[in-house]
């Protein structure tokens, strides 16, 4: 396909909680486009991951294109769309936009009117103001109606300047077209904060019942669809995916009902204001429950029953019919005419622009940026530069996910596809950022040269970006075996090329040298990410136990004159030993659970520092909200929900400020020496249980020595707990019977030393994000 409109194409992501089967849907998806042979198919074809394929869940967002061939004609809805005089209408918005970002609110309507009139002229439109139509009856004339303009002979264009637009307004509108020979209205009103735009179209397709649209020919559609992840650790996937689109086929399992990431993935598709269609997937397994699911899912979106969706991504059913519902409803995809934010500083037509919502690392591309074009096309060879970084570029190639990536000469507005920008340096290309073409952009004399010298003159071109992911655990990354720091270092840039939501600092540590101190979404977001640093880059590291980031206020010592100062704390090592006071994040909660669980879910009141709030009714469910330290979370908080609901209950969060917390640093002593790795900060009420318990596991955890060694938990320098580990039986016993002349003793005294060594060595390696998380579990 080339440069046609936009008419025929849609973009549309999959959201659901995990396990729905939102990349199973996508696999049927590429069947029936024939995007993915049918002997190449493979389960979860979009997984892509290695360690996505081998975990069985998706960790990245996965765009493809997809060709679909149908006799379907979305041109019958055309006027939903957008399409209806396509030419016009985007030249009256302009005129509309330059009036409003000219005057702003605060003026009679008479005075819109005057200067709504000069920039139709000026962009060569011709109108008829005032014109008198005929409203009619039962075809008979029963009175006239003026409207402000008619353009063109085709759109009426009503001028209002009140403080809101009611429905009233619309209806007459609506009604006086009705009553017109005119399809399309305009209503617009320039009283609000905002300039408010109303297209009204009056379709007598839909009152004649003998036009089927059905009839007409094979069309091609291009569909773009991004596969997300369910887990809530993954939400910074799911709303860059958000951004790039116009519609969500939102699924719900019918073996489990609906979720918490049912929840909050709705909540997050309605806000970026996408088309939602709602469908139950795994209907094959005859379920007894589904008419009330379904009665649910309507309810929650908000729409009758009989627009939910029955499918079941295994077997295939009904799933052309869901991908064709896709065609009829998503909204053409969006362009900057639709868009408040155009601005009128630039005096060339519109640049072509492309906002970046993911990239990747490749030897041979360099940094692959991951586009949704939202004006023009972009061709191999174009001059662009990054509006937030300031990198400039020739691309070197660009094309569309297919869903491995396919080289095209060009990719057009509308469309999602990549560009390689043949950088090397991770810093240069950031996701958030806009991609500009420069070449014959002339600024206007308000925006500076045109010889586009000065950064501040492309800032009017950025697009929309992205809020950056607030990290919730930290956790220091340290250089073991043969890794080198700089290994460790360019492998986090590059990764993060490919994981928006990773941060990190450096972070250097006396025990451990150089490092790097991690920020992750969650507890799974760090296991997944410490296995790709191992997978794909071949790094040994040491990591240290997850934390949060505390305020601390403390005296300080003679440099700060003994003054009170407060600081963020993102390691336990850097906790003070006697802080005068300690504040910790916390989090909302919003738990989902099937009423049967009420009970067993309200218990882990007792485990955890959990607050309970309203509890609301959805259908057969219940949502739960709760307010909880965010240190309890990386406390297998969601094992012990899953567990205590038989798998039902999920939940999904987010931060919610900081609450005054009793803390104290507990330090971990293996063989006298302190682990910094195993230090953390716990509640001050359960320091002596948490030392006890962390000694014990640790017995139990770490590998055997040919000498007994002790393992201390210390806290305000005070050993609070000890165990033994005890030395391997065997090795003990032959130097038992060797008995003990000077140079045996020596050679022993030799071997544990080395052995030390060795313990400290495997105590290292072994400290493993399960042992972590084994220490962490309530
Ligand atoms: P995702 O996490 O939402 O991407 O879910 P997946 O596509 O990975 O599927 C999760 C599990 O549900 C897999 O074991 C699938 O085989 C299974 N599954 C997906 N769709 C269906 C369906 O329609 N019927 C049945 N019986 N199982 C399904
Ligand atoms: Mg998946």
């Amino acid at each position: 396909m080339t440069s046609e409109s936009r008419k025929n194409i849609r973009n549309f992501v999959i959201i659901a909680h995990i396990d729905s089967g939102k990349s199973t849907l996508a696999d049927r998806f590429l069947e029936v486009t024939h995007t993915v042979e049918a002997r190449d198919m493979r389960p979860q074809y979009l997984d892509r991951l290695p360690l996505e394929r081998e975990r069985g869940i998706t960790i990245k967002m996965a765009p493809v294109r997809m060709i679909y061939t149908t006799q379907i004609n979305a041109d019958s809805d055309a006027d939903q769309r957008g399409l209806l005089y396509e030419g016009v209408t985007y030249k009256i918005r302009g005129a509309l936009f330059d009036v409003y970002n000219t005057l702003g609110p605060g003026f009679k309507e008479s005075i819109y009117q005057k200067s709504l009139e000069a920039e139709l002229a000026k962009r060569n439109l011709s109108f008829e103001r005032e014109k008198i139509l005929d409203v009619t009856y039962d075809g008979k004339k029963v009175g006239v109606y003026r409207p402000d303009f008619v353009v063109e002979e085709k759109i009426v264009l009503e001028i209002k300047a009140l403080p809101f637009l009611g429905q009233l307004e619309k209806k007459q509108t609506w009604n006086y077209l009705r009553g017109s020979k005119y399809r399309l209205a305009f209503l617009v009103n320039f009283g609000g904060k905002e300039i408010e735009i109303n297209r009204i179209v009056y379709d007598e397709i839909r009152d004649n019942p003998r036009f089927d649209p059905r009839e007409s020919a094979q069309v091609e559609y291009v569909l773009n669809l991004i596969d997300t992840p369910g887990h809530s650790d993954f939400s910074y996937e799911v709303s860059r995916a958000l951004v790039a689109v116009e519609g969500a086929i939102l699924l719900v399992d019918a073996t489990k009902g609906i979720q918490a990431q049912t929840l909050s993935n709705l909540r997050s598709a309605r806000k970026a204001g996408l088309t939602i269609i709602g469908a139950i997937n795994k209907v094959d397994l005859n379920l007894p429950h589904l008419e009330k699911m379904i009665a649910s899912v309507a309810a929650l979106l908000e729409v009758k029953e009989e627009e939910i969706f029955r499918i079941s991504a295994k077997t295939g059913r009904d799933v052309k019919e869901i991908l064709e519902e896709v065609i009829r409803i998503v909204p053409l995809p969006r362009i900057l005419a639709d868009s408040s934010r155009i601005k009128a500083d630039y005096i060339s037509d519109n640049p072509p622009r492309a906002l970046i919502f993911d990239s990747l690392y490749d030897d041979h591309k360099g940094i692959i940026a991951f586009v949704r074009i939202f004006d023009g096309g972009f061709k191999t060879g174009d001059e662009v530069r990054l509006v937030a970084s300031g990198t400039q570029f020739k691309i070197k190639e660009l094309g569309y996910f297919s869903p491995d990536l396919k080289p095209s000469a060009a990719i057009y507005t509308g469309e999602i596809g990549y560009i390689a920008t043949g950088l090397k340096e991770p810093a240069l290309v950031k996701i958030g950022d806009t991609v500009l073409r420069i070449e014959n952009l002339k600024l206007s004399s308000r925006g500076g040269s045109s010889s586009g010298g000065k950064t501040e003159n492309f800032s009017n071109f950025a697009l929309q970006g992205y809020r950056e992911a607030a990290p919730v655990v930290f956790i220091s990354l340290y250089p073991d075996g043969a890794t080198k720091f700089d290994d460790l270092f360019k492998a986090i840039g590059r990764l993060q090329l490919n994981d928006a939501a990773l941060s990190f600092e450096p972070d250097a540590n006396d025990a451990l040298g150089r490092g790097l101190k991690v920020g992750f979404l969650g507890q799974l977001h760090f296991e997944i990410t410490a296995s790709r640093l191992t997978r794909e880059f071949n790094l040994e590291f040491i990591t240290s136990f997850p934390s949060i980031a505390y305020r601390v206020s403390a005296r300080g010592g003679s440099a700060s004159g003994g003054k009170e100062t407060t600081y963020i704390i993102k390691q336990p090592q850097d906790f003070p030993d006697d802080p005068e006071r300690v504040w910790q994040p916390m989090i909302k909660l919003e738990i989902l659970t099937p009423q049967q669980y009420l009970g067993q879910v309200m218990n882990l009141k007792n485990v955890f520092d959990l607050e309970i709030g309203d509890i609301l009714t959805i259908g057969e469910n219940l949502i739960i909200s709760g307010r909880m330290p965010l240190a309890e979370l990386i406390r297998d908080f969601d094992d012990q929900l899953k567990s205590s609901s038989a798998g039902f209950a999920s939940f999904s969060y987010e931060l919610d400020g900081e609450a005054e917390a009793e803390a104290e640093k507990l330090e971990i002593l293996i063989a006298d020496e302190v682990m910094p790795e195993l230090t953390r900060i716990v509640p001050k009420k359960d320091v002596e249980r948490e030392a006890r318990s962390t000694a014990e596991r640790l017995k139990e955890l770490l590998p055997k020595q040919q000498f007994t060694q002790a393992i201390q938990a210390r806290c305000r320098g005070r050993i609070i707990a000890r165990e033994t580990v005890p030395a391997m039986k065997k090795l003990l016993g032959n130097f038992g019977k060797t008995g003990g002349d000077r140079t045996r003793k020596m050679k022993l005294w030799k071997k544990q030393q080395r052995g030390k060594e060795k313990l400290k060595e495997m105590g290292k390696i072994k400290l493993s994000p399960e042992i972590f998380r084994n220490i962490l579990k309530k």
